[in-house]
């Protein structure tokens, strides 16, 4: 496995606001980039990453709560219900938090590295960083969905302890 370079707003590189390509199979290489990604997010102390936030414009995520381990291709929301508003922040996004309104259920069907369609279902953090990262994979930072006037700058080693980064 290998720690990929995070793409960051900074950079310029448009694979962050341009929606991501569907994989239309789950090969070697997809479940090279999945493990790659997951290393990434844990060397980055994230608990999501999408595809774009290292390059890749494909519709592939990863994500960790609770100790467990998610890598799914094309997640699609099948659910999302009720609402939650709290602090959010993004590995490619250094340096900014805001809150943000998400779903506090939701349902996620996606393909795991065996190729096969599997459903992710959580609430909590675990709802908010699927529909972060499905929102990467759309193009859509957090910023733009962040509660009017809720955007602040915070220093770096914060961001693990108190604010969801993704
Ligand atoms: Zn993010």
């Amino acid at each position: 496995m290998a720690v990929l370079s995070i793409v960051v707003t900074a950079d310029h590189n448009d694979v962050l606001t341009t929606k991501a390509t569907r994989v239309p199979r789950v090969d070697d290489g997809v479940r090279k980039l999945m493990d790659d990604m997951v290393e990434t997010m844990f060397s980055a102390n994230g608990v999501g990453l999408a595809a774009p936030q290292v390059n890749v414009p494909w519709r592939v995520i990863v994500l960790r709560v609770e100790n467990q381990i998610y890598q799914l291709a094309n997640p699609e929301m099948v659910r999302c219900e009720g609402d939650q508003t709290g602090p959010e922040g993004c590995l490619s996004v250094p340096g900014l938090v805001g809150d943000v309104t998400r779903c506090l259920r939701v349902v996620a069907k996606g393909v795991n590295r065996h190729g096969k369609e599997i459903r992710v279902k959580g609430d909590g953090l675990l709802a908010r960083a699927i529909q972060h990262e499905i929102d990467h994979l759309d193009g859509i930072l957090f910023t733009s969905r962040a509660v009017e006037g809720s955007l602040r700058e915070i220093v770096k080693e914060e961001v693990p302890d108190v604010v969801t980064a993704v």
